[in-house]
């Protein structure tokens, strides 16, 4: 009986250990899907940036839970959240990388495929990782998509500006385009952009 509740003892020990021991040292990544609520973001025909790029963060999160990150949403339903709110969430937690995902809309139908933006100013150290992060992430996105390559920008924008870590802002198509519209509204599109993310995010991480 000893030795049976010894063994028991002993498998319980060594299965939660198993399971708790991955946690340590694991990189946390905060993902932010930009707009929500009431703020929807660019609209055409029902396609909704806000709803695009929720679905997007939420991918990329699975994704990079399979490869063993932890991974905040600043959002994980359709609410509004404040720009403050998403930079704080960032600071606050101390991830390493901050994502934001947002998808791009124009006057004209002509303007399509992905562009990546960093804040060029502040911390060198910051700029010139959030400038690598972009670079890899983009290369992966148009390999990956087949969309047109519209290059790294500087950007000022509150959630790239205001963070700690290296941070960029990925605006992932215009759905004001007319055969962009068509693959953003396609899941498995959808779905090859957000595992390209996740594997430039985890590319990244592995040369730093
Ligand atoms: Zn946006």
């Amino acid at each position: 009986m000893y030795k049976i509740l010894l063994l028991v003892f002993s498998v319980f020990c060594l299965s939660s250990q198993l399971i708790a021991a991955p946690e340590q040292g694991k990189q946390l990544i905060v993902i932010d899907a930009g707009h929500g609520g009431d703020d929807i973001g660019a609209q055409v025909k029902g396609l909704k940036e806000k709803a695009l790029a929720l679905q997007t963060a939420t991918l990329v999160k699975q994704y990079l839970h399979s490869k063993g990150y932890r991974v905040i949403l600043t959002r994980s339903r359709d609410i509004f959240l404040p720009l403050k709110k998403r930079t704080a969430i960032a600071n606050d937690t101390k991830s390493k990388l901050f994502v934001s995902i947002h998808f791009n809309a124009y006057k004209s139908p002509q303007p399509h495929g992905i562009e990546i933006y960093y804040y060029n100013r502040g911390s060198k150290w910051r700029q010139v990782a959030s400038k690598k992060l972009a670079d890899t992430i983009l290369h992966k996105m148009i390999e990956a998509t087949g969309a047109k390559n519209r290059g790294v920008k500087y950007g000022n924008f509150h959630v790239i500006r205001e963070t700690y870590m290296p941070a960029i802002l990925i605006e992932g198509g215009f759905i004001t385009n007319p055969s962009e519209h068509t693959n953003l509204s396609n899941t498995g599109y959808v779905e090859k952009m957000a595992q390209s993310i996740a594997s430039g995010i985890e590319q990244y991480l592995k040369k730093i």
